[in-house]
């Protein structure tokens, strides 16, 4: 009798959850926590509907070729931004739904979930959108805003420079002012590089950070909205990654720049603020990619242990599962607790830091938790677990690295207690 060969199940078919809305939605409506959506509202929880709803049909099934071929997110994200969720925290008077910072990071954590990438492109919209909406001139927000919440138009942030990252405030990006004939500045000229700046290649409007005085630190820091097409901008081409190929990021260099007074964001020397004040809203969005993340990548260790075992999970992975679960509905409650208390303006420094530690290090270690689960099949790139690890590690480096984050709970902490032991 001739030796027979069997194939390795699987191994190369993609999960009926990436490829089929209905499963994509039968799954991840199984995996809803009713402790946590009892914290929701019922505006946030139809927010939650419709952007799982676009993400099953717009987002998730493209995200592993996205992944594969390193393909900008355009048409996940101009879907989510016709499904009228570009511009939850914007005004509607500038096209947005004026909604909570809740149903903000009920949908982060949606998108996140189906693809990382898009999630990515998603939050920088909104990145961009908020220092004009928080600093700037009516005529700014009319101008700008609108086209980064219907999606005709792509935003960055830029902050990080070559010798200025967890330390933002020694950028060297210089703004040159130009008198008028009024004797008060009539233009900026900008000179100086970003770098790993988030849809960088492409943005048509860009939040530059630059110093009017070097020699000042953080009180010489000054926003600018800076055109894609002004004179003298140049970009690099998209940095390699690890994860988020979706996502593009990029340098941009500034040689004498010229940038209207009128496109700064408040009076010279007020960047920091604004830095300060825009991390809370990027720090939430960063923690939501770490839950989004980890439901992610949990769905497709349970979708993934069904193909290779059938419907009975292995009794040796259960707890590695229950584990999982936990860490994720922990996760979710601390982000929508935090996200609550932004909304109510009372979020302090540490709750801020504590939540993107956790959700980002629980990202990061649900993913690692389902590739494991799934033994040899965890490594392939048909079940999409190994992708939402790769994908995770950056959301514990960006928006403030975990370390950074730990340093400001250590702080918090140590404020707390001073007089209090003794
Ligand atoms: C994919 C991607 C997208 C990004 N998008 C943007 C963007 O759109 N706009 C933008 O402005 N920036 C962006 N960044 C940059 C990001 O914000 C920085 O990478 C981050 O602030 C960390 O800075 P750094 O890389 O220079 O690390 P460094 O500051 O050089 O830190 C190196 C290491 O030292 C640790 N460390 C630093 N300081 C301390 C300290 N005081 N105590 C303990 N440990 C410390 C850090 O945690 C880290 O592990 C992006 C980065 C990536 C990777």
């Amino acid at each position: 009798m001739s030796p027979t060969t069997t194939a390795d199940s699987g191994v190369h078919e993609p999960l009926a959850l990436d490829t089929d809305p209905s499963a994509y939605l039968a799954l991840h409506d199984a995996l809803d926590e009713p402790v946590a959506d009892a914290l929701l509202d019922a505006r946030e929880l139809a927010v939650r509907t419709l952007a799982r709803q676009v993400v099953a049909e717009h987002v998730a099934p493209g995200a592993a070729d996205r992944d594969r071929d390193h393909a900008f997110a355009h048409d996940s994200y101009q879907a989510l931004a016709r499904a009228g969720l570009g511009g939850l925290l914007v005004p509607e008077e500038y096209g947005g739904t004026d909604d909570s910072t809740v149903a903000y990071a009920g949908a982060m954590e949606e998108i996140t979930a189906g693809c990382a990438a898009t999630s990515l492109v998603y939050m920088t919209q909104m990145h961009a959108a908020y220092p004009i909406l928080h600093a700037g001139s009516r005529e700014l927000a009319e101008r700008y805003v609108p086209g980064l919440v219907d999606g005709s138009s792509y935003g960055s942030l830029g902050v990080t420079e070559p010798g200025a990252g967890s330390d933002a405030s020694s950028l060297r990006t210089v703004a040159v002012a130009e008198q008028g004939a009024d004797g008060g500045p009539e233009r900026y000229r900008l000179s100086g590089s970003k770098t790993f700046i988030t849809t960088g290649d492409r943005a048509d409007v860009i939040i530059c950070f630059a110093t009017v005085d070097v020699s000042a630190g953080r009180r010489g820091i000054t926003a600018f909205v800076v055109d894609g097409d002004a004179p003298g901008l140049t970009r690099s081409s998209p940095f390699s990654k690890m994860g988020m190929h979706g996502s593009t990021t990029a340098e941009l260099f500034f040689d004498g720049t010229p940038v209207p007074a009128s496109h700064r964001l408040g009076p010279e020397g007020q960047g920091w603020k604004i830095v300060v004040s825009s991390v809370t809203k990027s720090r939430i969005s960063a923690a939501a990619q770490g839950v989004g993340l980890a439901r992610g990548a949990y769905a497709h260790a349970l979708a993934g242990l069904h193909r290779a075992h059938g419907p009975e999970l292995p009794p040796d992975v259960a707890f590695a599962l229950a584990d999982m679960r936990g860490r994720i509905l922990s996760a979710r409650l601390m982000l929508l607790a935090v996200a609550r208390e932004v909304d109510r303006g009372s979020a302090g420094g540490g709750a801020i830091g504590l939540m993107k530690q956790t959700c980002t290090d629980t990202g990061w270690q649900v993913a690692l938790a389902a590739v494991k689960v799934l033994g040899r099949f965890g490594d392939l790139a048909a079940l999409g677990a190994e992708r939402y690890l790769r994908d995770a590690k950056v959301t514990q480096i960006y928006d403030g690295t975990n370390e950074v984050q730990r340093l400001l709970v250590a702080r918090d902490t140590a404020g707390r207690l001073t007089g209090v032991l003794r």
